[in-house]
């Protein structure tokens, strides 16, 4: 199929100049000139607000009222953690807190759930799931001595229901899978999934960090009992900000989780002797919550929602279907082949393409100012955040790819 660049070009104005989403680029700080960002999905960018927020934070709060702000720093965590919840992943009021790493979140979860099925001893998760939530898994099963069983997944297309079914039975505790697979940007059935998991009587941790932002999330009309995920991606709170966790309302109370700190402490002032979890979601934070870092996710939440969800994922499912329209005309004939789902219903906001010479060209991307990501074994990994890509940056991307593998001559 033959399309010119001077076609391709005139599609991506038409495009931008449509977007309804295109002034929230003005609300970022720019780029360096020249660069085009295509790695929003593994770390977004700074807006403009944020900057501002952190640094009435640092005057007014920190240097101004000192240790009596913790007055109002106190419950930040859950007050933005409920932002999020509802505005982001279908949460109800009082499901989700925003604390820790995704990692250590995880962690918090899994054990929890493990100790909630007593006599079911086998935890479940993808072989292409994100390789720390795998390690926190395999170290929980080499410590608490159980069975840790891996699906296969296929790399590019996802996990299939059926493979899955046939890994769950009543030894089952707990299931912990991607959302969209962070290296194809696969998009897994969340109710489909949690319904199969419920029907073998065991608990489900959804990993959101590629989702949330990118694709509408409803937990609740999922009946999803946990989820954690994280907010320097797509919710652009930048690098190694807090990230959040879900539990479903009515576990809360029958999870104890496994950090005891005082911050999950009831009634943590008086320095009690013994451990009293706090009641409902509180009971999940561990220690001295990170209130910059919770700033910052919480103005990333609000663009978000400003925007709607709805519209976001209109425009990642445009964004990413032009880049695979580029691919089909200038990349396939030239040995690359696209390694996510083919259908812009079944993706989330990025699209990888396989190559034999993936990592120099990804190199060569780099030093020509495109920034996307190279992922094992040979992928160029390409995320579109819908609030800061223009179609024009995806034209840029696809053609640049296709003259730095065009054979010489
Ligand atoms: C980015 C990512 C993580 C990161 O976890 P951290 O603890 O924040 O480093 C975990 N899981 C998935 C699927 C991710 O994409």
């Amino acid at each position: 199929m033959q399309l010119s660049d001077a076609t391709a070009r005139h599609r991506a104005r038409r495009l931008d100049r449509d977007d309804p989403l295109a002034p929230f680029l003005e609300r970022f700080i720019p780029l360096e000139s020249g660069v085009v960002y295509l790695d929003g999905n593994s770390l977004g960018r700074p807006p403009r607000s944020t900057l501002a927020r952190l640094t009435e934070a640092i005057q007014d709060d920190w240097a101004g009222a000192l240790i009596r702000s913790w007055s109002h720093w106190a419950d930040l965590p859950q007050r933005v953690g409920d932002e999020l919840g509802t505005g982001l992943v279908g949460a109800r009021p009082g499901e989700v807190v925003v604390s820790d790493s995704t990692s250590i979140n995880l962690y918090k979860l899994a054990v929890s759930a493990i100790d909630a099925r007593p006599g079911r001893p086998v935890m479940v998760i993808e072989e292409d799931n994100f390789p720390s939530d795998r390690y926190v898994l395999e170290g929980i099963a080499a410590r608490q001595g159980l069975e840790l069983r891996v699906v296969p997944t296929h790399m590019d297309h996802g996990l299939s229901l059926v493979r899955l079914a046939a890994a769950l039975d009543d030894r089952v505790s707990l299931v912990c899978l991607s959302h969209v697979s962070y290296r194809s940007g696969a998009l897994a059935d969340l109710a489909a999934i949690t319904g199969l998991v419920h029907e073998a009587g065991g608990l489900i941790l959804w990993d959101l960090c590629h989702s949330v932002g990118s694709v509408p999330i409803d937990l609740t009309a999922a009946g999803a009992d946990l989820a954690a995920g994280c907010t320097y991606k797509y919710l652009n709170a930048g690098p190694g900000a807090p990230a959040f966790l879900y539990v479903r309302r009515e576990l809360q109370d029958q999870l104890g989780q496994p950090i005891w700190g005082w911050f999950g402490q009831s009634d943590q002032f008086t320095m009690a002797a013994e451990y009293e979890p706090r009641p409902g979601i509180a009971r999940f934070q561990v220690g001295t919550p990170s209130i910059l870092g919770i700033y910052a996710v919480q103005e990333g939440v609000r663009l978000l929602v400003e925007a709607g969800m709805p519209a976001l994922r209109n425009k990642g499912m445009a964004l990413t279907s032009y880049a695979v329209e580029l691919f089909d005309a200038w990349l396939a004939p030239l040995g690359f082949e696209l390694a996510s789902p083919r259908d812009a219903a079944r993706r989330g906001s990025h699209v990888t393409l396989a190559h034999t010479h993936a990592g120099r060209l990804s190199e060569e991307l780099a030093s020509s100012q495109v920034l996307g990501d190279y992922r094992n074994p040979d992928r160029i990994r390409l995320g579109m955040a819908a609030l800061t890509t223009r179609f024009r940056d995806v034209y840029v991307a696809m053609a640049r790819l296709r003259d730095l593998a065009l054979p010489p001559g």
